[in-house]
């Protein structure tokens, strides 16, 4: 056996909420070989499999059963390239935000406004990432697994993978079964940035920046991310902890009988999205000491980003968990709507 399995692994250091948590085994694989290895272990001791990442969006509890695997590989393949667009085929362990840079200096665009999201390639189509006014769903051509059971490839082309708002087949009823091993891109070269999501629009009105180059929304969103959100290896958070409510038309309108004035946008027939800070702001929480976690642990939101909960003293899954539940109970007890959390608990 050429890959090594570690037993009881500190996990503190591989998810950026910095919860203490402990895996019972644990095993980075960096190639095919290695993950072939890897699931041919946990198949033989039976051992339930959790795939991770970078560790930033997710919230680990003390103990993680089984083998959790850390995805290593890497690799970026021009499959197929014309004056128009170019496909190409990534592997999961690479990083999100050096895809997006290197993208943009090879001339492939439409990804800048996903500079600067943490976490891996294999991690993106989980959750089909968005981020001012783009989502990932849009770029991708396959999403190309193994079976975590069986170890064998199986290829989900786009229209397979049930892309939704912050969702995918991977975390519905395919949760747990495939680990992304590879995601096929397919990017254009012809330069047609979406400039409308409004921090974007405003920032570049801001600067005078009239018809903007993809290298200069990158720039844009890195300034806005960078001045708005939490660098996690500063300060311990997992970006938004709520998803942004989806309301149908009534629901909508009876929180607008409560708060006039709430931003919203229309995704899809008959459907709006609302924002989850709009939400906690209004409800008051923040100047409620009994948020506060009750042992006293200083959990808290972020001062500038109602929707980030930021855990500067690594304090347990539990503690954030517990706070948590405090915000969902006083947004439902005000307006009746429950917030979904995005990342996922585990242990
Ligand atoms: C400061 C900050 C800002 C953020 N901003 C955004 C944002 O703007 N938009 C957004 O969408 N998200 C955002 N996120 C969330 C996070 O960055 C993304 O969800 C990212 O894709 C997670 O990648 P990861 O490698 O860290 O995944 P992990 O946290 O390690 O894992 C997340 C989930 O994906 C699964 N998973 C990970 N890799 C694989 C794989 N190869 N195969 C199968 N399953 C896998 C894990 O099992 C887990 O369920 C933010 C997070 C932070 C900390």
């Amino acid at each position: 056996m050429t890959v090594s399995i570690q037993y009881n692994k500190d996990l503190q250091a591989l998810n950026t909420l910095t919860t203490p948590a402990v895996a019972d085994a644990f095993c980075a694989v960096h190639d095919n070989p290695e993950l072939d290895e890897a699931l041919a272990y946990a198949r033989r001791e039976q051992l339930l499999i959790t795939v991770l990442g970078e560790g930033s969006n997710v919230v680990l509890g003390d103990t993680l059963p089984g083998l959790v695997l850390h995805l290593r590989n890497r690799g970026r393949e021009v499959l197929g390239e014309d004056s128009a667009q170019v496909t190409l085929a990534v592997a999961g362990g690479e990083s999100w935000h050096s895809l997006v840079r290197w993208c943009l200096q090879q001339g492939y665009h439409g990804l800048e406004n996903l500079a600067l999201i943490p976490g891996t390639v294999g991690a993106a189509p989980i959750q089909n990432i968005g981020a001012y006014g783009v989502e990932v769903e849009r770029f991708i051509v396959s999403v190309n697994c193994r079976d975590l059971g069986t170890g064998e490839p199986v290829i989900f082309q786009r229209e397979e993978c049930k892309f939704g708002y912050r969702d995918s087949i991977f975390k519905g009823e395919l949760r747990d079964r495939m680990i992304v091993e590879q995601v096929v891109f397919c990017l254009p070269k012809q330069v047609a940035p979406v400039l409308d999501y409004p921090s974007l629009a405003s920032y570049l009105q801001a600067q005078d920046i009239a018809a903007a180059s993809p290298r200069q929304v990158f720039a844009a969103v890195v300034a806005i991310r960078s001045s708005r959100l939490p660098n996690p290896r500063l300060v311990p958070n997992v970006g938004s902890f709520f998803k942004n409510p989806i309301l149908d038309p009534a629901a909508l309108q009876a929180l607008q009988v409560m708060l006039p004035d709430v931003p919203h946008y229309a995704r899809g027939a008959g459907h709006y999205v609302v924002p989850a800070a709009h939400l906690i702001a209004a409800s008051g929480i923040r100047s409620r000491t009994d948020l506060r976690s009750r042992n006293g642990a200083p959990v808290s939101l972020h001062p500038d980003h109602a929707l980030v909960i930021i855990n500067p003293d690594h304090c347990s899954a539990a503690a954030v968990q517990r706070y948590a539940g405090h915000i969902v109970a006083a947004v439902d007890a005000q307006f009746g709507i429950r917030l979904e959390q995005e990342p996922r608990s585990y242990g």
